[in-house]
């Protein structure tokens, strides 16, 4: 699939190649950085024999379970190694960033104890000791596919949502809404819900900016919509209120809505009515409507997966959770972000980047 063959991927494809670009960038940055001060560099720690990531370790056997392996504290291991991955924040104008997650290569070789009893270190190839301490061949294999699908599609939904947002601007730009615009609207007011709550509680601020228009100052303060409504007529009133419901529904999505957002009747509505309006949407946007637009079904293996993560979520959060200020979410439990399957269980019940 190229965007020659598909002209409407185009802003899709180019702004990934831009994304990549800058990724590769960043992480050889860190690892020259990291490299210089004698720290291994993990490509893919799940597949490193033996490897733990720090969040599940205690320092010592003699530490109670449940003491955390600081990465402070893990500074003088010989077995300190890190896993470098780029953090883009879709819902603000911060720079992506790299995080890393720490790792440490031998942790009973160096005197480490899993986090909890229950949950024994990998002895061999598997990094995650939630699997532990049988996994098959072919149960390895689903991880590893899965873990790539759950890479590809964080970036390609990072992609999206510049060329989401740019389209949304030009769907509001127009002089009319689409025909059943009143509808749409009037059924995202009769629904309700967090979403919408929200932005009206944050004075709309994604709506004004995808109508072109100012930020909001705050309380208390005219919205920068008054202005442009004085002079408006119907149909350009019908364009700001449209806004308003689909920026709601917009500042709710994030990278979990590719796994989670069909489980939510607000988010699928919300994307196929884009699509219907002539968003060209790409294959991980489609996800939120239907959870196997891409082929991919959940195994019996994966929804096991799933419990122990969630589990591991709730009990085992990773202090150095690189996402915890950026408003992203990809559902890593061990800091890595590249958790197989995340359910809506343990998915925050807000958005972090609530105001
Ligand atoms: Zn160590």
């Amino acid at each position: 699939m190229t965007a020659a063959r598909e002209p409407q991927r185009f802003a899709h494809v180019a702004q990934r190649a831009r994304n990549d670009l800058q990724d590769r960038q960043l992480l050889a940055a860190k690892t020259a950085e990291l490299a210089e001060a004698g720290v291994t560099v993990l490509d893919d720690p799940h597949t490193t024999p033996g490897a733990s990531a720090l969040t599940w370790l205690r320092p010592s056997p003699a530490d109670p379970e449940g003491a955390e392996l600081t990465a402070e504290n893990h500074m003088h291991c010989p077995g300190r190694a890190a896993h470098l991955r780029v953090s883009r924040p879709w819902n603000s104008d911060h720079e992506p960033q790299v995080t890393v997650t720490w790792w440490c290569l031998d942790p009973t070789g160096n005197g480490h104890a899993a986090l909890r009893d229950d949950r024994p270190l990998p002895q061999t190839g598997a990094g995650d000791p939630s699997t532990a301490p049988a996994e098959s061949d072919a149960e390895k294999e689903v991880r590893r596919v899965e873990r790539r699908r759950v890479i590809e599609n964080n970036k390609a939904w990072d992609a999206s949502v510049p060329v989401r947002r740019a389209w949304l601007r030009e769907l509001l730009a127009r002089k009319t809404a689409p025909k059943d615009a009143a509808r749409y609207i009037a059924a995202a007011l009769a629904t309700g819900g967090y979403e919408l709550s929200r932005a009206i509680d944050a004075h709309n601020a994604l709506a004004c900016d995808l109508l072109g228009l100012s930020a909001p100052a705050g309380h208390g303060r005219p919205s920068p919509m008054l202005p442009m409504l004085e002079t408006a007529g119907a149909a350009k009133a019908t364009q700001v209120m449209l806004a308003i419901v689909l920026a709601a529904q917009e500042d709710a999505l994030g990278r979990h809505s590719w796994r989670d957002g069909h489980t939510d009747g607000r988010a699928a509505t919300y994307m196929a009515a884009l699509k219907q309006w002539g968003y060209p949407a790409e294959p991980v946007e489609d996800l939120v409507i239907d959870p196997n637009a891409d082929g991919h079904l959940d195994t019996p293996d994966t929804d096991g997966l799933a419990d122990d993560h969630v589990d591991a979520d709730r009990t085992e959060h990773p202090v150095d959770e690189p996402d915890a200020d950026d408003g992203s979410d990809d559902g890593s439990d061990d800091g890595t972000g590249e958790t197989p399957c995340r359910t809506r269980a343990s998915r925050p019940a807000e958005p972090r980047d609530a105001p």
